[in-house]
């Protein structure tokens, strides 16, 4: 099968101005990107688009080889490709994060298509940038970016690393001991030893404290001092064999730190303890918060999460600071569980709150430091993103979360998946109070989970609305096909000279659960857009060969009848292409000549080459082709002659003009000759009244399609035309003749297209 050769990572070529030019040295820092692929094409093909974007390559062709580079080298980022088989990348993608250590080096998975079980795998392993192959090119741009967001954060926290680690050396030399203050406390004489550190971090000078227990004491806060008095002689006792305590130290300065403890009882000869050997850690800044949290019961006490009260406040602080700087911008995610009710009935309360437990840690994982993940209450979570400039800031964030919830927790050995429905609200001007976002996120969570579980939905606020409506409709097109949600719709071709049937074009609806049927014109741009068109169109093709296979047996009168399906511009631009057609005509049953396949010009003028390969391998199926909306694009006489091509169909605006416009009629007479001369057939688009299908039949077009015939037409009343026609010799004769009699199948559709 052709279908991973050359470029097949790539489901179309892009123009080349698409991809980001080569990054300027000292823009970006420089990066290392490794490539574990057998397929060494597809490496080249991915290690120039990397290298475009800056990264140094290399490429490992070799499982085992690869293994062994990856314990050696330290990339920025890892591109495994599943195809070296899964236990193969699996035990390379441990081999590169036991070499570099969890989360230093991005890793992305490419999954084959055709094996989308491996994704679990994958997210298991915990990978989580991946792209099913093949993928677009804007596809792996998308990926990059994310991840190489992320690896500049990550950048930012080693320099900061760096800068602590300096730091401390310097702090090291200065108080010549460690970070920590020791002490040594003999219990026989309950003399102390205590280090000049630990004399420091009170603020004292190494003469100003004597070696006496009683100096230290007489320091602990009065609240704290029973505890760790208390702690101290239960060791002394030979009950505890290790100390350690938290409590508040009164420095020379008369403020109080919080301090830990931790020490260790050592025992003397005779067996008994002797000493007690410890360390004191200034852990003030890090109790103070948690104690300020405590003490204001501003933590959630089940997942220890910041609770509602914080989350507002952190929500005003957002809201003031994006009123005073709108380029600031946030905003609020708000999700509950999906079905948290069954979990809680069917495996019970503490299960529940496992639960909860387990995804306010997931869903923190998946946040950047700087959000705030707060429990608002039952399975209610509110994260508040700050610093994002658009809607697609929400939606990736939105987008990890949900990806936390893609491999099943693990409740006391239940495996529990459960999903959750996010709604968004961002941050504009027009807001008048941080709550209203709380609300509008709230709604939104709604119209997602109206929408289907595990989705996300934004609030569409004026400004926002267009953006908005497009990602609901990618939202809603990815569930379509799974849901059986299109329909194929045919509507008649009929040849002038003998007024048969000639074919039927293949037209896609969308059967919309909220919004009723929707016109191609609704949705297929979006659908290019994000790859689903693939699918789509493959499914479309495979009904239609379906269907009129059902026909031709069930009618051997319309046994020549044609179908044409619409290929988009990405579609044909597949390496596999060709072979996905076969298989659909296999499928099927029906023949290459029963097949006609509809494209645009503009494929044949910009991948001239590779279109007219690829046209030649669907020519020697039998399939014959035909160039739609001809005359709105290049009408290049040149390529016609270049390619396989049968069919010109003449576009719909020259036709319906033809009557009224010279410059129409001009086009429409010209391409009917050149199509002549070219030995090519025409068909005549969006014929609607008498007149032009007169004129037009005067001209000698070879076929017309409109709604004069008749419009698309759902499958069963394209099936009664088929009954109806069939003992006629002149079905444009029986279906005129029934129109008069109004039985026209008219009344059965639709809109045209605009
Ligand atoms: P197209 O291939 O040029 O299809 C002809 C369009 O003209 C259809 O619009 C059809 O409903 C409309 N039409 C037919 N007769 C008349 C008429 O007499 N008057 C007027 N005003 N319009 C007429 P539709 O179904 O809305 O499809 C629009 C476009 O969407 C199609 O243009 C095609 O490019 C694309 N499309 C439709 N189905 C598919 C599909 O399955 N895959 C892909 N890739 N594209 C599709
Ligand atoms: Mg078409
Ligand atoms: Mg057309």
């Amino acid at each position: 099968m052709a279908a991973h050769r050359l470029g097949s990572w790539f489901g179309s070529r892009r123009p080349a101005a698409a991809v980001p030019g080569p990054v300027a040295d000292g823009d970006r820092p420089h990066r290392e990107a490794a490539i574990y692929t057998r397929d060494q094409e597809s490496g080249d093909h991915l290690a120039q688009v990397l290298s475009e974007r800056g990264y140094a390559c290399s490429l490992q062709l070799n499982a085992w080889a690869a293994r062994y580079a990856a314990r050696r080298g330290t990339p920025d980022l890892a591109v495994i490709d599943w195809r070296l088989g899964e236990r193969a990348a699996g035990r390379l993608v441990k081999a590169i994060t036991q070499a570099t250590g969890n989360g230093a080096c991005a890793l992305l998975a490419l999954v084959p298509g055709e094996r989308p079980d491996l994704l679990l795998t994958v997210l298991e392993l915990g990978v989580s940038d991946f792209l099913i192959l093949p993928f677009e090119r804007a596809q792996l741009s998308a990926r990059l970016s994310l991840i190489e967001s992320r690896l500049r954060e990550l950048d930012q926290l080693k320099a900061l690393q760096e800068n602590l680690a300096k730091e401390y050396d310097r702090f090291l030399i200065a108080t010549g001991g460690r970070n920590d203050g020791i002490w040594d406390l003999d219990l026989a004489t309950e003399s102390v030893h205590y280090s000049d550190r630990w004399k420091a971090m009170l603020g004292f000078a190494p003469d100003e404290i004597r070696d006496e227990l009683e100096e230290w004491l007489s320091r602990v806060h009065p609240e704290d001092l029973t505890r760790l008095r208390a702690v101290i002689d239960a060791s002394i006792a030979g009950e505890l064999s290790a100390v350690e305590q938290r409590y508040r130290l009164r420095l020379k300065s008369g403020e109080y730190r919080w301090m830990l403890t931790q020490g260790e009882v050592v025992a003397g000869p005779d067996g008994k303890p002797s000493r007690i050997v410890g360390r004191q850690t200034d852990v003030d800044s890090e109790e103070a918060t948690r104690e300020a949290v405590r003490a204001s019961g501003l933590q959630d006490p089940l997942t220890r999460l910041p609770n509602r009260a914080v989350l507002m406040d952190r929500l005003r602080h957002a809201f003031a600071r994006a009123k005073r700087d709108p380029e600031q911008g946030f905003a609020v995610l708000f999700f509950d569980l999906d079905r948290f009710k069954n979990i809680n009935d069917g495996l019970g309360h503490l299960t529940g709150d496992q639960l909860l437990r387990a995804i306010a840690q997931r869903v923190e994982r998946a946040c950047r430091p700087g959000d705030t993940v707060a429990r608002f209450g039952g399975d209610e979570f509110v994260v508040l993103v700050e610093d994002i400039k658009d809607v697609r800031g929400a939606t990736v964030a939105a987008e990890r979360i949900q990806n936390e919830f893609r491999v099943p927790f693990d409740l006391d050995g239940n495996e529990v998946f459960t999903t959750i429905s996010i709604g968004i609200a961002l941050w504009n001007p027009e807001y008048q109070r941080p709550e209203d976002l709380l609300r509008d996120s709230d709604t939104a969570m709604y119209r997602a989970k109206a929408m289907g579980r595990n989705s996300f939905a934004v609030f569409d606020d004026a400004m926002h609305r267009k953006v908005v409506a497009t990602l609901r409709l990618e939202n809603d097109l990815r569930r379509a096909l799974a849901r059986n949600e299109f329909r194929v719709f045919y509507q008649p071709i009929v040849a002038i000279d003998d007024g048969r049937i000639a074919g039927f074009e293949a037209l896609v609806r969308w059967q919309h659960p909220e919004r009723g049927l929707l016109m191609p014109g609704e949705f297929i741009r979006v659908a290019e857009e994000m790859g689903a068109i693939i699918q789509l169109d493959r499914w479309v093709a495979e009904e239609a060969c379906k269907q009129l296979r059902v026909w031709h047996q069930k009618y051997r009168a319309h046994s020549r009848t044609t179908m044409s399906v619409n290929l988009s511009t990405t579609q044909i631009m597949r390496p596999d292409v060709v072979a996905g057609i076969d298989l659909i005509l296999r499928n099927s049953g029906l023949y290459g000549q029963s097949l006609k396949l509809e494209v645009t010009e503009s494929v044949l003028v910009e991948n001239a080459q590779y279109a007219k390969a690829v046209l030649e391998q669907l020519k020697a199926l039998k399939i014959t082709i035909s160039i739609d909306d001809f005359g709105t694009g290049y009408s290049s006489l040149s390529y016609l002659r270049r390619f396989p091509i049968d069919t010109l169909k003449i576009d719909y605006s020259f036709v319906s003009r033809m009557l009224e416009d010279q410059e129409s009629a001009e086009i429409v007479r010209t391409i009917i000759t050149m199509a002549k001369n070219l030995s090519k057939d025409t068909v005549a688009e969006g014929v609607q009244t008498r007149s032009q299908f007169e004129a037009l039949v005067g001209l000698e077009v070879s076929m017309v399609q409109g709604y004069f015939i008749a419009p698309p037409l759902p499958k069963e009343v394209a099936e009664s035309l088929l009954e109806r026609t069939a003992g006629h010799p002149n079905h444009l004769a029986k279906i005129l003749a029934d129109r008069m009699q109004g039985s026209s199948p008219r009344a059965a559709n639709t809109r045209a297209v605009g």
